[in-house]
């Protein structure tokens, strides 16, 4: 048995030695600001959890109540058997919440990506895409046979050069991230939005970090930037500020409905269980009704940064709560999360190759739930840990 697996178990050897095998660090309290790990109660800087929602009372009824009056999942796929009047409800509500027409929830932001872009594009279609795009939209365009053009990050000259080597195509389509994960810097969608009206291009965005984070409400990027009603298609998560689990897309009733038919992972594969469905409900009610805990979020997030940067440390070119401390070597990265456990903080190090080598950061997410008392502790142990380490 063990033999059949020796040349996968060579390459993870491989990984042990390059100092890039991972352990799954399981958490043994709920996620929150502190969380605790090995036994140790320490601040969490490394979730997604902008808005403290996973832990929102609102959204625990909810789920605690669709359970009882609906329970524990729903036995099938939305297109057979599986669409619960909760599932409906919740579309109309994100439709309405991203003033889009129509909206489809897919079982993650994930599958999302995956089934939108494999279901829309052909070879008769060029997809346009910043390099610098999450795994999930690389892996779409993957499963087309769309031409693709990758442009340099955020960079208008060359994502122009690919519009003018594209003309031709029955549909372009430009996808970018709206906040981009590694760095936190935000897609410059009102000169993309301008570029691809100029050369008729269609424009995609996903929002999975500026969901809850950005625009009015949380609306994400196009509506931060005033372009409703000029981007085609907003993906969006509901497993990050939103707390819970999923993806959905955001646009026209035609895009919907070609998608029930043709949208691989939504056809295929399970709806989501009442508890996550009633959760997500509850959430955006939450967005609407609890605007102060997106204020404390920004507010946690200039306190947090105006901190680092006070004490030397290199945030890069991050516009958001997305704050990397960027050391460089990958070693003193990994060396860098390790003293931060020990003074009581939770921030993983993150190197290539899901970072370009030597660019290896802590990549440092604050959320509304931080107090700034948590905030200045996790400074100090920046600071007791950036001078041991001859960083700062
Ligand atoms: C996290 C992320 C996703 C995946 O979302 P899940 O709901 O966790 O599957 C997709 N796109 C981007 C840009 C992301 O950051």
């Amino acid at each position: 048995m063990k033999e059949a697996f020796r040349y996968l178990q060579e390459e993870l050897d491989q990984m042990k030695d390059n100092n890039t095998f991972r352990q799954l660090i399981p958490l043994e309290s709920k996620q929150g600001s502190k969380v605790d790990i090995h036994g140790k109660n320490v601040i969490q800087l490394s979730s997604n959890n902008y808005l403290g929602l996973t832990d929102h009372p609102k959204l625990k009824q909810a789920a605690i109540e669709a359970v009882e009056k609906y329970g524990a999942g729903t036995g099938s796929v939305r297109t057979i058997a599986g669409t619960l009047s909760m599932h409906n409800q919740l579309e109309e509500k994100l439709a309405d919440f991203k003033h889009t027409e129509a909206s489809l929830v897919f079982q993650s932001g994930f599958t999302t990506n995956q089934g939108v872009l494999s279901a829309i594009l052909s070879d008769q279609d060029v997809v346009i895409s910043d390099e610098l795009n999450h795994a999930s939209i690389i892996d779409g365009i993957r499963l087309t046979k769309a031409g693709r053009k990758i442009y340099k990050h955020a960079d208008m000259d060359s994502l122009e050069e690919a519009l003018k080597a594209s003309t031709g195509a029955r549909t372009r389509l430009v996808v970018t991230d709206g906040v981009f994960s590694m760095d936190g810097d935000i897609a410059p969608l009102p000169e993309i939005v301008a570029l691809a009206e100029k050369y008729d291009a269609m424009v995609m965005v996903d929002d999975a970090h500026a969901s809850g984070v950005l625009g009015k409400n949380g609306r994400g990027t196009v509506n931060h930037f005033g372009l409703d009603g000029r981007v085609h298609i907003q993906v969006g998560t509901l497993s990050k500020a939103i707390g819970v689990l999923g993806g959905y897309v955001a646009s026209t009733n035609t895009l919907r409905d070609y998608l029930i038919h043709k949208g691989r992972p939504f056809l295929f594969s399970t709806s989501h269980p009442p508890a996550v469905t009633a959760a997500c409900l509850a959430a955006l009610d939450v967005l609407l009704n609890e605007p102060e805990l997106i204020e404390k979020l920004w507010d946690n997030r200039a306190f947090f940064k105006k901190g680092l940067e006070a004490l030397g440390f290199d945030t890069g070119k991050s516009e958001t709560p997305i704050t990397p401390v960027v050391v460089g070597d990958e070693a003193k990265t990994h060396q860098l999360s390790d003293k931060l456990y020990e003074y009581g903080v939770f921030a993983q190090g993150i190197v290539f190759p899901t970072v370009p080598k030597g660019t290896g950061r802590i990549r440092t997410i604050v959320t509304a739930q931080h107090t700034q008392e948590e905030l200045q502790q996790a400074l100090n142990a920046f600071e007791k840990a950036g001078k041991a380490l001859g960083i700062i």
